[in-house]
């Protein structure tokens, strides 16, 4: 073997060790993957299961409310198992940045496909997270019981021809939060706190239970108007099942505030977590939340606007709500406003 061969042969050898010591590495580590989620949908399951067939990466689910994954993310400090953390509430993704969550990565093709204003901005040590989906928040009304011109605003639900009428989940809870936190930014605190006296004292019964509770209870006449995200509404509208079709004969849905703010929207997302063990298959997994299957699987799965602009939704429900006119606060300013939005809900004793 000549000089230069052997120069060659030791330089490819040299490359292909490296190459042996490395990838092993991280396709040890992309074998598997820790999801801290706070989505709570059953069609998730098809999104999780068709990440793993694609990739061989097993996820490990620990699932629990936003606040709850946050107090276990703080306890866990640096020794956090987590490799990626969703979230369905975007103050609760905009405290999360703040409470140094997540990590910086960097992603082009997510930075291509998600639109700005649905991501965060990278913060100081360029942090960063995602938006994936989004749903809007609507009023539910009975068809029998009360009038859709008093009920099409979120501000007409205080109003007194609502006396007895309202049902809300509990005011603590994000999605209630959120909105809250958009009308202080709109309106102001004191307004907002007028509202939510108003609010308490049109109450049909005392807060309790999840979206799909209100509906049902709008239906069955205990509630004349109440609040819920779409997807829930959409499930029923998209469902075959009797008692659901019952449930959607007696009710009728109005995009608030369409002549005023517009309706409020919320997003869920998620970024990679600070200390992530595997974070080459944590970042693979939101560039699949990106990609156009997961995208339709936000969409046809669980009934919510896809992010990325290019996917085609084919899905009845989301039809059948139409287009219409969004609301427009940064993210930001609702994540600031959440303490706020907490201390006046507890001075009016909206529980
Ligand atoms: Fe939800």
């Amino acid at each position: 073997m000549s000089k230069q061969k052997l120069h060659q042969f030791f330089s490819i050898s040299t490359f292909l060790f490296c190459v042996f010591i490395y990838f092993p590495v991280s396709a040890e580590e992309a074998k598997e993957l820790n999801l801290y989620s706070a989505r709570h949908y059953q069609t998730d399951e098809a999104l999780y299961s068709d990440f793993t067939k694609k990739t061989g990466i097993k996820i490990n689910r620990i699932e629990a409310d936003d606040n709850a994954l946050a107090e276990r993310l703080k306890s866990e400090g640096s020794k956090s198992p987590a490799d990626v953390i969703l979230m369905v509430d975007a103050a609760r993704l905009w405290r999360a940045q703040i409470d140094s969550f997540f990590k910086p990565i960097h992603s082009s093709y997510l930075e291509g496909r998600i639109p700005a204003n649905l991501r965060s901005k990278p913060d100081a040590q360029g942090s960063t997270w995602f938006g994936f989906s989004t749903r809007a928040r609507l009023v539910v009304y009975n068809k029998a019981k009360v009038n859709p011109l008093e009920v099409d605003t979120y501000e007409k639900l205080a109003e007194p021809q609502n006396k007895g009428k309202v049902c809300t989940r509990s005011g603590a809870h994000p999605y209630m939060l959120s909105l809250i936190g958009a009308m202080i930014e709109r309106r102001g605190e004191a307004a907002t706190e007028e509202w939510s006296k108003g609010m308490v004292a049109n109450m049909a019964r005392a807060p309790r239970g999840g979206d799909t509770d209100q509906i049902k209870a709008v239906a069955a006449g205990e509630c004349g108007v109440a609040l819920t995200n779409s997807y829930y509404l959409i499930r029923l509208l998209r469902s075959k099942n009797p008692e659901d079709q019952a449930i959607v004969s007696k009710i009728g849905f109005i995009w608030p505030n369409q002549q005023t703010s517009g309706t409020h929207i919320n997003i869920a997302g998620g970024g990679v977590a600070k200390n992530a063990p595997h974070s080459q298959a944590a970042i693979q997994f939101l560039d699949y939340l990106a990609s156009d299957t997961a995208q339709d699987y936000f969409a046809n799965g669980n009934n919510e606007w896809p992010v990325v602009k290019s996917v085609k939704i084919e899905n009845e429900g989301l039809k059948i709500l139409g287009s219409f006119k969004a609301e427009n606060i940064s993210i930001a300013a609702i994540g600031k406003n959440q303490i706020a939005a907490q201390r006046l809900l507890d001075r009016v004793g909206y529980k």
